[in-house]
């Protein structure tokens, strides 16, 4: 048994629906789909999100017939038969997501983000399975919040990993199906309201179930050809990295490569199961396989995360910053969710690089003005080099100015501005 995961690009129209049941037949394992939502119909989630707790009607309604009409288009391309049965089971997704949105907004932001945000795994995961069944693939849809168990962290659930290795087991047995078909980066708390595993977790699915299930090996299918050492959008140079031990993938996805994502790798060292990930555009190249591998090529590795903040904090008073300023600093930016991608303390400021996440940033920035002088900058890039040497650091410089720097052996991180911009 196996475990592929299927991202939002890799299910985002007919064609590639159909591209999937292709992948599928190629291997003869039985096989648990994990699933994203359809393209972006996340992203477009939290815009109704949002016009849903700004109690936003019109916009509302639109966003709402947008991505009612996104999901029809693709029902459309894979069943000419209107009669067929997925259109009655995605019209009762839409008319429980429309009675959802008529409801009150809670004074709990992320609690309603996650009652909400759900819908677009439940619309892939279902459109999935009608369509492999109505092309002769067996499989069974199989709801994931009703075996991943969280606490009621919402927007972030810590998995309880008894209570759903139980669950998963007993859940996701293959009885005559060769494909049980199920949903990423969902959960449920001990109430069975639905708790999400953070942005891109649906990698994490897919490995906390191998896990679970001991499963033989993951897989991602991407859109990019393995892990490469660089994104392709900032280097037109990239190069495959064809085999990665756990701890480089660690690294690599800690520090941003949004390849895999950072939490993915753990469950799967932990019973020595091998990660590929592989391009559903050619899904006959070898792709990248993470494992227990011993050090290759040092492949050095650039990383980028655009659009950073640099938030710099001081006491008024002039005191050094210690334990007890740190300890209201970091608990200001836990409590809003807001994760810290780099910081630097001198004896008297802190600096933070955060992403900027406009509504969080904000709120972390007035609570922490109660404590202490807040400045910020806006606009900045943070690179983090691999096995980097002076070439390369020179190679990422070229029209920037740095604000920032941190050496470690193997990893450099530069917070940089970009001179063009
Ligand atoms: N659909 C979710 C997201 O876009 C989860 C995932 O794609 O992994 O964040
Ligand atoms: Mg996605």
């Amino acid at each position: 048994m196996v475990v592929f995961k299927f991202g939002g690009a890799s299910v985002k129209s007919a064609e590639a629906v159909r591209n999937i049941v292709s992948i599928l037949e190629r291997y003869p394992e039985e096989i648990v789909v994990v699933v994203s939502a359809m393209g972006k119909t996340t992203n477009a989630l939290e815009r109704i999100i949002e016009h849903f707790v700004n109690r936003e009607e019109e916009k509302l309604k639109g966003g709402y017939g947008e991505l009612k009409k996104y999901h029809m288009e693709i029902l459309g391309g894979l069943f000419p038969d209107k009669g067929n049965k997925a259109y009655v089971d995605i019209g009762d997704v839409f008319e429980e997501l429309a009675d959802r949105l008529a409801q009150e907004p809670t004074m709990n932001y992320d609690f309603d983000y996650d009652q909400i945000i759900g819908y677009g795994e439940m619309l892939s995961t279902k459109i999935i399975v009608h369509y492999l069944n109505s092309a002769g693939l067996k499989a069974k849809w199989v709801d994931v919040r009703k075996s991943l168990k969280t606490d009621n962290n919402f927007r972030e659930g810590h998995i309880d990993w008894n209570v759903s290795t139980e669950l998963v087991n007993k859940n996701y047995a293959f009885n005559g199906e060769k494909y049980l078909v199920t949903q990423g980066f969902l959960a449920s708390n001990k109430n069975n309201q639905t708790v999400s595993l953070g942005r891109e977790g649906s990698d994490y699915t897919a490995a906390i179930i191998a896990h679970m299930l001991r499963a033989e090996s993951v897989t991602i299918w991407k859109d990019v050809p393995g892990v490469l050492n660089a994104d392709p959008k900032y280097f037109d140079d990239t190069i495959l990295l064809e085999k990665l031990s756990y701890l480089d993938a660690i690294e690599l996805a800690y520090y941003g490569t949004s390849v895999i994502h950072p939490k993915t790798i753990k469950p799967l060292q932990n019973k020595n199961i091998n990660l590929y990930v592989k391009s559903f555009v050619d899904p006959d190249a070898p792709g990248t396989l993470v494992g227990n591998l011993a050090y290759e090529k040092l492949v050095p590795s650039f990383i980028f995360k655009m659009d950073q903040v640099l938030i710099r904090i001081s006491p008024h008073d002039f005191s050094f910053i210690a334990e007890d300023n740190l300890e209201i600093i970091y608990g200001i930016l836990y409590k809003h969710g807001l994760k810290i991608n780099l910081q630097q303390t001198s004896a008297v400021s802190f600096q933070v690089i955060v992403n900027n996440d406009k509504r969080k940033v904000r709120l972390v920035v007035d609570a922490l003005e109660e404590h202490f002088k807040v400045s910020y900058e806006t606009g900045l890039e943070l690179v983090t080099i691999r096995y980097f040497d002076n070439e390369t650091i020179e190679r990422v410089m070229i029209n920037k100015t740095l604000l920032l720097e941190q050496r470690g052996v193997q990893n450099i991180q530069l917070v940089v501005r970009d001179l063009g911009s």
